[in-house]
């Protein structure tokens, strides 16, 4: 009697363990048709017993796993007695699930299987969050593009199936031209909304396969595969070149920027992934110095010898963007007043790893390239940024730019300084002056006079910087309209022990007068540099002896106790 009921208890609690389990179950023979399942069974799927009894749970089955998953899973199940595993299967209104599901075999007191039992619970939320997460691990959420990790992987992918069919890659690196000022000009949801319609007409002009990936702002690397010889990629290129420059209308507005490509073919670049991107970025940068709008094949034979250049120069563009740069002030004053007259904005390099860089180790670098125009339009912008920051805090003083010859050729120049003015009505429009630097680069001197008079109708004066250094410091003397000559500090420094160059000061002294230019000495480090330059009449000053060059939250106090030199 007391063995039955113990044996009757000990079903009652399984029985009742089957019925309420949070995980579904199904019980099948050893033919696997269906013989039992429980509550949660149709919770899950949507099929009540009745429905599924005597049947094989095959029909549950989507098409997610293939027949090897199956044979897998029955092998485990004959020879060890068990598995486990993740599947997808269907519910009755035929919406997909996925489940974790443990399957074990019932055998009898010989060893002879009875029974198969599975217990499963869903974990589709699981999976979708977990697809969720991976998504955003490999996708640029503004364009739902892959992202540099994703590309990555693609790009092996691609090249070692490149080795195996014998086929070519190309990876093109794009980078788009003038994107920067529509985000100035227009804010950057517009310029957003730009990214996300280039970025499908680009990938519209992508072959199928093909992958684009958007790897930072104005940014894209697309990878061509499966190319059979290396001029397969040049159509691709043009439609790219040409969906990057169609106008994209906005409203009442027309948006146009262009684009340009580097591209490197591999295996002809026999480099990996990561190099293979970076060959095709500084073919990008050669595109770019070739005028913009159009594409760059990376020179494999030429490498060597611009590679440290290029990389340099990729280096600081990076760093412009990464907002590495810093700007100092070096007050300017009246020797013989002593009154404070302003200061000139001097660049640093904020280098991560390096420490403060001065101008000497990445400006000659830029010389003559675009991106001498960039990193002077930052500075630009900076120094209104700068000029609004003090003015908050009561202080005040006209700042001194340098700019170089490129850049005041550069189109749109004065309009530029004029947006800037408009937008901070807060500034007088005389508290920016420009200091003119390498003019005897300059090509086209009727041009570059006309936009130095421009400037001065909008309140902005010039200097010529290092005057005396070029050597055709007079013509250009002649012919721009500059209000003010900057000596050059080597004759300032050296003038107390030097007398050509002290011929020189007083001979630019001298050329000042004559054409009614003010002039300012640079590099005065000494009260005797001071003396001497006061008994020949010049009376601005600038250099270490006054006060060398500071950041800018310094100035307001080192103005305040300046006294004399
Ligand atoms: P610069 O415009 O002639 O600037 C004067 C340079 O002389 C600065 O060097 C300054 O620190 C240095 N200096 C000032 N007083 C003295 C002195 O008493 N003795 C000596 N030995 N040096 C003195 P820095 O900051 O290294 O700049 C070098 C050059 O780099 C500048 O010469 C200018 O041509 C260029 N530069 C600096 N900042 C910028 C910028 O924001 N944009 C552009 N395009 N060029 C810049
Ligand atoms: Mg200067
Ligand atoms: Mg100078």
């Amino acid at each position: 009697m007391t063995q039955r009921k113990a044996d009757q208890k000990r079903l009652q609690l399984a029985a009742s363990v089957f019925t309420h389990a949070r995980e579904g179950i199904i019980i099948t023979d050893v033919q696997g048709n269906i013989v039992d399942v429980n509550e949660t069974f149709t919770r899950i799927t949507g099929y009540s017993s009745q429905e599924v009894l005597g049947r094989n749970p095959r029909f549950l089955r989507s098409d997610r796993q293939g027949p090897d998953f199956y044979k897998a899973m029955w092998q485990s199940l004959t020879s060890k007695g068990h598995w486990y595993g993740e599947l997808w299967n269907h519910t009755k209104d035929g919406s997909l699930y996925a489940e974790m599901l443990t399957i074990g075999t019932v055998y009898d007191d010989d060893g002879q299987a009875l029974n198969y039992v599975g217990l499963f619970s869903d974990i589709t939320l699981q999976k979708e969050h977990q697809q969720e997460l991976e998504h955003i691990a490999h996708y640029d959420p503004l364009t739902n593009l892959p992202n540099r990790v994703l590309l990555s992987d693609r790009l092996r992918q691609a090249m070692a199936q490149c080795q195996r069919s014998d086929s070519l890659l190309a990876v093109v690196f794009l980078d788009l031209d003038g994107f920067k000022s529509i985000n100035d000009r227009h804010g950057h949801d517009v310029g957003d909304l730009l990214l996300i319609s280039l970025a499908q007409r680009l990938k519209n002009a992508l072959r199928e396969g093909d992958t684009l990936a958007r790897i930072g702002g104005d940014e894209f690397i697309a990878v061509l595969a499966g190319l059979e010889n290396s001029n397969n990629y040049v159509p691709v290129l043009e439609r790219m070149l040409q969906a990057a420059a169609e106008p994209v209308p906005f409203g009442k507005i027309m948006l146009q920027v262009s684009a340009s490509l580097g591209v490197t073919i591999f295996p002809q670049d026999a480099a990996d992934a990561e190099q293979l991107m970076r060959h095709a970025d500084q073919a990008m940068y050669q595109a770019k110095q070739a005028g913009k709008n159009c594409y760059h094949i990376f020179d494999i034979k030429n490498d060597i010898t611009i590679n440290t250049h290029t990389e340099q120069l990729i280096g600081i563009i990076r760093a412009l963007h990464n907002n590495e740069f810093v700007l100092y002030y070096q007050p300017k004053v009246n020797i013989r007043t002593n009154e404070i007259i302003g200061s000139e904005a001097l660049i640093r390099w904020q280098h991560p790893e390096k420490g403060l860089l001065e101008p000497s180790h990445f400006l000659p670098i830029l010389e003559g390239k675009s991106a001498a125009a960039e990193l002077d339009e930052w500075v630009i912008d900076k120094v209104f940024e700068q000029l609004v920051e003090w003015k908050t805090h009561g202080f005040s003083t006209p700042v001194s730019i340098n700019i170089s010859a490129v850049s005041l050729q550069n189109h749109g120049f004065v309009q530029r300084l004029y947006d800037r003015q408009i937008k901070y009505p807060q500034l007088s429009s005389n508290i920016i002056e420009l200091e003119i630097l390498e003019t005897s680069t300059l090509e086209d001197i009727t041009t570059a006079a006309s936009i130095i008079t421009a400037c001065k109708n909008i309140g902005i004066k010039f200097a010529l910087d290092d005057f005396g250094t070029g050597y055709s410091s007079l013509t250009y003397l002649r012919r721009l309209p500059a209000d003010q000559l900057k000596i050059d500090q080597s004759f300032i420094r050296d003038m107390l022990d030097d007398p050509d160059d002290l011929a020189i000061v007083k001979g630019i002294m001298g050329l000042a007068e004559a054409f009614k230019r003010t002039v300012i000495a640079e590099g005065v480090e000494s009260t005797a540099h001071g003396e001497l330059l006061l008994d020949m009449g010049c009376e601005l000053a600038q250099g270490y002896g006054i006060a060398h060059p500071m950041p800018p939250e310094m100035l307001p106090n080192w103005s305040a106790q300046w006294t004399k030199l």
